[in-house]
């Protein structure tokens, strides 16, 4: 069975497609290299046992992926590609619709001249916006608050409308929570080529020398130890996740499915776990809240168990050792 995986090169993507190589799928990607160095194409034919294609393409360019979806004509395409850190969605929004909107409509009109009909969507839990209960369930409602969430939910919406319109579309969207960690066999963590603005890669960068030290946004939450919750999910329980989605999709239907462990942990607790692992002091400091963070948020896993099959095998700390590994750091046995 062939799938094609747009941001195959990215930190989820490629580790979607280790696990669809470790399951003994016919791989495609498809990727702009954007944000992934080129060396990742080679690195992963070495580490995935699988026929694999590779297109540099860009998905916000219709004449391009129209060809190249066709040329690979995929059973199944897992749709990672897109912009993806709240910050900058701030900073350029139209970027954020142009890719992540414009993109996932161009993508489908690709996968119609392709005659394609499956598709599972990375999508994110900021679809929700803040949360109104917790933990967040799929009929939490949908009132994304930065630009980023927007362009997520638009592309849900638009999916969910192509689905509906022929029958025999079967479309999953998947809404991460917060991935973290790296495949335990290939390593494949999150060391973007852009700045890294998100808790694990900044402590590992950090341990390595790469930074001076960690700001803790915020220590005045209503939380136990008052920094910010939030729901890790190990990277190689999220791509499983993937790999049980894909038979999903062949039913005609729309399904939604929060992606997440279902329990929240606190920076100070994943702080801790670091400290523990790399038996290093980690040198973090108080600073303000970040705009837009939520105290507190984790998901429901409820429906994705009962859909999926229980994915959640990881643990916070697990997540934490292969993040470590995956960045040549030292650990403490
Ligand atoms: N965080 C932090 N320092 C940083 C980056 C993040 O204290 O330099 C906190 C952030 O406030 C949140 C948690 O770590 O409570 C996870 O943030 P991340 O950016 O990784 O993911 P988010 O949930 O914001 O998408």
């Amino acid at each position: 069975m062939k799938v094609l995986v747009t941001g195959g090169c990215g930190y989820v993507g490629s580790n979607i497609v280790a696990a669809l190589g470790d399951n003994g799928y016919t791989i495609g990607i498809l990727d702009n290299l954007a944000t992934a160095p080129v060396e990742i194409v080679e690195d992963l034919r070495a580490k995935v046992d699988a026929k694999l294609t590779f297109f540099e393409t860009d998905v916000t360019h219709i004449e391009a992926l129209k060809p190249a979806v066709k040329a690979f004509s995929p059973h199944v395409v897992i749709h990672c590609a897109g912009l993806k850190s709240i910050a900058d969605s701030w900073q350029n929004p139209l970027a954020y619709f142009d890719v992540n909107v414009s993109g996932t409509i161009n993508l489908l009109k690709a996968m119609d001249y392709a005659g394609c009909t499956r598709l599972i969507f990375s999508s994110s839990a900021t679809v929700y916006g803040d949360p109104e209960f917790l933990p967040i369930t799929e009929d939490h409602p949908l009132a994304p608050i930065n630009p980023y969430g927007r362009s997520k939910l638009m592309a849900e919406m638009i999916m969910h409308d192509w689905q509906r319109k022929a029958e025999g579309r079967g479309v999953a969207v998947l809404r991460y929570f917060n991935p973290v960690g790296a495949h335990h066999d290939h390593l494949l963590g999150d060391n973007p080529k852009t700045p890294a603005n998100n808790l694990f890669p900044i402590i590992c960068q950090v341990l390595a020398g790469q930074r001076e030290g960690l700001s803790i946004l915020g220590d005045d939450y209503p939380t136990p130890d008052g920094t910010g919750e939030r729901d890790y999910i190990h990277i190689t329980d999220l791509s499983e996740a993937h790999i049980r989605a894909i038979a999903k999709t062949a039913e005609p239907a729309f399904l939604a499915l929060n992606i997440g462990t279902g329990k929240p942990t606190s920076v100070r607790q994943v702080i801790a776990e670091f400290e523990r692992h790399s038996n290093a002091q980690i040198n973090a400091r108080i600073e303000p809240r970040r705009p837009g963070d939520v105290a507190t948020t984790f998901a429901s896993n409820q429906l994705s168990v009962e859909k999926l099959g229980d994915y959640v095998h990881n643990t916070t700390e697990d997540a934490v050792a292969s993040s470590l590994r995956a960045a040549g750091l030292k650990q403490h046995s």
